[in-house]
């Protein structure tokens, strides 16, 4: 590729380390940033650094947040009664993109996977039973994905969390086996949140 300077070059090469950029893509990308407005470019540039020098977990629900806690841990019109647990922040972002749910996260930080050495130790399954001892929640809704490695999560959080005496339910109907929270459209979504079940 060496018809472009070396600075085209060195900018393709970094965008197309990015998920589902191909060195195509990465090239478009990396002239339209050359043509673009200065301050289109720097706001670019100073985004991503920006990103990286802010975004930090949330101190209670371990979400993404700008500041010590995250918007709906902060938020007074959300339900701390009612805790869903979810593996990951775009889980999140899907559940409160159909607006189903008023009540606040907890963030696992994966599902456990022995296969993978992936241990209760290894996601934030600990922090989630402390909230719960510390807080005692209404009711505990587990969200996470209906793959193999999600249904173990849901069962080893409902077994743990059943001596509490606290609700401990499970969203099920609508969410396809083996989904990814995050691919489930909005109506999905809120008939899933609606008709969730004991455990
Ligand atoms: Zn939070």
């Amino acid at each position: 590729m060496n018809y472009y300077p070396d600075s085209i070059i060195k900018l393709i090469n970094s965008l197309s380390t990015l998920p589902g950029v191909g060195r195509k893509t990465a090239e478009r990308l990396a002239l339209h940033i050359l043509h673009a407005p200065m301050h289109e470019a720097e706001a670019i540039a100073s985004d991503i650094l920006e990103l990286r020098k802010k975004v930090k977990l949330c101190a209670r629900c371990f979400a993404l947040s700008d500041t010590e806690y995250c918007q709906i841990c902060s938020n007074v019109n959300r339900d701390s009664s009612v805790i869903c647990v979810v593996e990951n922040p775009a889980d999140m972002a899907a559940i409160e993109k159909s607006g189903a749910f008023n009540g606040i996260y907890h963030i696992l930080g994966g599902a456990l996977s022995p296969m993978d050495g992936i241990g209760p130790d290894e996601i934030r399954i600990r922090e989630l039973f402390a909230r719960v001892r510390a807080k005692g929640p209404r009711e505990v809704i587990i969200a996470t994905g209906t793959d193999v490695e999600g249904e173990a999560t849901a069962s080893y959080i409902s077994d743990n969390l059943k001596r509490t005496g606290i609700t401990v339910s499970r969203i099920a109907s609508g969410v396809p086996m083996g989904g990814d929270l995050q691919y489930v459209d909005q109506v999905t979504m809120q008939r899933a949140m609606e008709g969730r079940r004991g455990f």
